[in-house]
């Protein structure tokens, strides 16, 4: 990595927008990130550091991907049950979650539309960054072994 990479500069920009330092150990954990489109664990994450950037360790991947989330850099996504995941992409867009294996397909947003919330009780004195839906059903890959289990007639 040289210092003029444009994906450094960009970088640069979404840190200085945050007042964060645009460290070489940040910009590893983002660019591994952002190149992974399965909403990766921290684990997975560290594991997909290249060898070489192995100088960047557990513990530092997990309290980069805490400041890239408090910062909203990123998006953290806390299902029940499941290891948090992250996700670099920051456009509108909701999570099709399969509540069986825990895969975390995108669904994007048409352009323009928001989600109404007018309908939820929100306490007064917040003020709303975001909104994200998450979706729960089963995936197609999960679908058939379900389908089995939900039979009727089965005694269990
Ligand atoms: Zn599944
Ligand atoms: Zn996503």
């Amino acid at each position: 990595m040289t210092k003029d990479d444009p994906q450094y500069l960009e970088f640069r920009e979404l840190c200085g927008q945050r007042k964060l330092a645009a460290t070489v150990q940040r910009f590893i954990v983002y660019q591994t990130l952002a190149g992974m489109k399965n909403h990766p664990t921290a684990d997975m994450i560290y594991e997909q550091l290249h060898p070489e950037n192995q100088k960047v360790s557990r513990m530092s991947v997990y309290r980069i991907l805490d400041t890239f989330s408090r910062c909203r850099m990123i998006r953290r996504l806390n299902h029940p049950g499941a290891a948090t995941h992250y996700d670099a992409f920051m456009t509108p867009h909701h999570h099709l979650i399969c509540v069986n294996c825990g895969s975390v397909l995108d669904v994007d947003q048409s352009e323009g539309e928001h989600i109404d919330i007018s309908a939820c009780q929100i306490p007064p004195g917040y003020q709303i960054l975001d909104t994200t839906v998450d979706i729960q059903g089963i995936c197609p890959d999960c679908g058939a072994e379900i389908q089995d289990f939900l039979k009727p007639g089965r005694d269990n």
